[in-house]
């Protein structure tokens, strides 16, 4: 419970969609914040006689969800967007490599930011950034990544991400895209130290994360899973993506991907994994039974035409499912509320479930209390319960494009992307009316700008 000095927030007269164990929803109700937490929630009024109540919003015409929740992304990517439109995954690696393998800390900085904007404005509230590559004198990329996120007052993982398997090694990488097997665990055991907060209220966490099959040896693997138990943070990694990413681990392992996952002690509770389109039925059984959590990434799935996640199965085994925007390279958008729609849609079209794949609730949880729960945070964030965190969003669903739909979450899943009146991150306002309290969007997109044209000209110097 608060301390009654706590500072209150009252908002009222809303629909609620908590997203709770039992889908709670209140057709009107209310919503007490106190200080960082969510202090009660219920239909009807707030409670009379509150003290310290410094703001009362009046949210008719709303609907109040948990903030949502990113589960997979690359925010450097923001910069090298709308290349390579009509590649595969492989081929488009190969083509984004050599300038990927050119950013600085100047760029990843101004790249994050891009990233962190266009998804906060649109309702998220807890985002993550799976950064790989970190080319030789190129500064502090992490640090740079966790500052806009800080700055941004978005709560946020950065998974320490790792390439050591180059084309010499069979990788897919050219060799001077990557670091050394001892040079990449030095580096994240010293960001995981220096950055993760294992507190309740955290705003930053880090966890470890080896990038994909055909970039990593089987040794930073390994040992990556070794190094992240010792040191008692999560598991991050892209895994059956494609069909060519399968082939090539039966090639050189001599089984799937899952399989050769489980082989070197990369499933469990304590992991989650982009993607996992290519999943046969002990795959699925797998990830269910040792709790492995996935990043489903509708868009980019079908960006690069990688196929569709078998998203109905994985929650019906028991297996915990996010949403993933992936990075803005694949998806150019780099919104996380479309993908609410997009998921929904894209699985209707696997024709095994057809229009018992998913419905709007499922998707809402998807992009909330699943986000939660592969990053193990569940306890705190993820749906909107007295004691958890006061990450949510208010959108607007009484103007032209939702009014006429009765249901509100029918209205934000099926409908157009709803406007945010705001959106609160451990109790502070970060956004009002679609924009930004925090930093300057249109500086952001300048510097964006800028960055993107610095990196393709130092890029085409070769
Ligand atoms: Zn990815």
């Amino acid at each position: 419970m608060a301390p009654s000095a706590a500072q209150r927030i009252v908002i009222e007269n809303c629909a609620i969609a908590t997203v709770d164990a039992n889908d709670t929803e209140y057709a009107s109700g209310h919503l007490v914040i106190a200080d960082n937490r969510i202090e009660s929630i219920g239909a009807g009024k707030a409670p009379e006689g509150l003290e310290n109540v410094v703001r009362r919003i009046d949210a008719t015409g709303h609907l109040v969800t948990p903030g949502l929740i990113n589960t997979h992304h690359h925010f450097y990517q923001w910069i090298t967007r709308g290349l390579a439109t009509d590649h595969n995954l492989f081929n488009w690696l190969v083509a984004l490599y050599p300038t990927w393998a050119r950013i600085d800390e100047q760029m990843g900085y101004a790249a994050a930011q891009g990233s962190l904007a266009m998804m906060a404005r649109g309702g998220v509230t807890t985002a993550m950034d799976h950064h790989y590559v970190f080319p030789k004198d190129s500064g502090d990329l992490s640090g740079a990544i966790i500052k806009a996120a800080s700055e941004m007052g978005v709560r946020f993982t950065l998974a320490r991400g790792s390439m050591d398997r180059s084309e010499k090694d069979g990788g897919l990488p050219p060799d001077f895209a990557v670091e050394t097997l001892e040079g990449a665990l030095a580096a994240t055991e010293e960001t995981v130290k220096k950055h993760h907060d294992a507190s309740f209220d955290a705003m930053t966490q880090v966890a470890v994360a080896p990038c994909s099959p055909f970039s990593v040896s089987t040794e930073l693997l390994r040992q990556g899973a070794e190094l992240a138990r010792r040191l008692g943070v999560r598991l991050h990694t892209h895994g059956s993506e494609t069909v060519e990413e399968e082939q090539f681990c039966k090639e050189l392992f001599g089984m799937g991907p899952t399989d050769y996952f489980e082989s070197t002690g990369w499933l469990g509770e304590d992991v989650w994994m982009a993607h996992c389109v290519h999943m046969n039925d002990s795959d699925i059984e797998a990830f269910a039974r040792t709790k492995t959590g996935v990043a489903h990434c509708p868009s980019s799935n079908a960006r690069l035409a990688a196929g569709i996640a078998r998203v109905p199965d994985m929650l019906k085994a028991g297996v915990p499912v996010g949403l993933g925007v992936d990075g803005t390279a694949s998806n150019e958008s780099g919104e996380l509320h479309t993908e609410l729609r997009n998921a929904l849609l894209i699985n209707r079209l696997n024709p095994v479930h057809r229009e018992a794949a998913l419905n709007a609730r499922q998707a809402l949880r998807l992009g909330t209390y699943g986000g939660a729960q592969v990053l193990g945070r569940a306890a705190q964030i993820g749906s909107l319960e007295a004691g958890k965190l006061a990450d949510l969003v208010l959108w607007k669903l009484d103007t032209l494009a939702h009014a006429s739909i009765a249901d509100p979450v029918t209205a934000l899943v099926f409908g157009a992307a709803a406007p945010v009146t705001a959106s609160f991150v451990n109790g502070k306002q970060i956004v009002e009316n679609n924009r930004l309290l925090t930093v300057d969007e249109d500086a952001v997109a300048r510097s964006t700008r800028d960055e993107a044209q610095r990196l393709a000209r130092i890029a085409a110097q070769g």
